[in-house]
């Protein structure tokens, strides 16, 4: 189990590459809140050499965020897509020969998930209510009341 986060730095030793390409149950992540989920399969690829003194890791991050819609507070989902991120771990701190990319995907990924997401891909039904309640503050209760909504009709 959790071979799939694992570099073998010590087969790294002679200028190899290790290719990474892998993708893993979400579940790691250990976040799972009404703020912020991850239910999707995590992605992961690139390649980890050895660089000096350092280990390298290049790599690509694709998974699917769910927060609640900015506007609706709607459960969204939200593609989290990171490219060509590098981590560098001094050798040293490597003392196993073994390197594992968990903490290093877990912290990258929560760090940077979305904030702001709009359901229905950026229409978020609730939007033309918000619009109204922040373009006509001077809207008269009567308007509210019947639900109608005339945008021009102040000019
Ligand atoms: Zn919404």
């Amino acid at each position: 189990m959790e071979d799939e986060f694992k570099i073998h730095v010590d087969r790294l030793r002679h200028g190899e590459m290790e290719k990474i390409r892998e993708t893993v149950d979400p579940g790691f992540l250990e976040q799972n809140d009404e703020e912020l989920a991850f239910n999707a399969p995590i992605s992961f690829h690139g390649e980890a050499y050895l660089a000096e003194q350092d280990l390298v890791v290049h790599l690509d991050i694709e998974t699917k965020a769910k927060l609640p819609c900015s506007i609706c507070n709607e459960l969204t989902e939200a593609p989290l897509i990171l490219k060509g991120l590098y981590h560098i771990v001094p050798m040293h701190e490597i003392k196993t020969g073994v390197y594992n990319l968990k903490e290093f995907l877990r912290e990258t990924i929560v760090l940077e998930a979305p904030h702001f997401v709009e359901c229905h891909g950026g229409s978020c039904p609730k939007r033309k209510e918000l619009k109204r309640y922040l373009k006509s503050p001077g809207s008269t209760k009567k308007e509210e009341e019947d639900g109608t909504y005339h945008p021009f009709s102040e000019l």
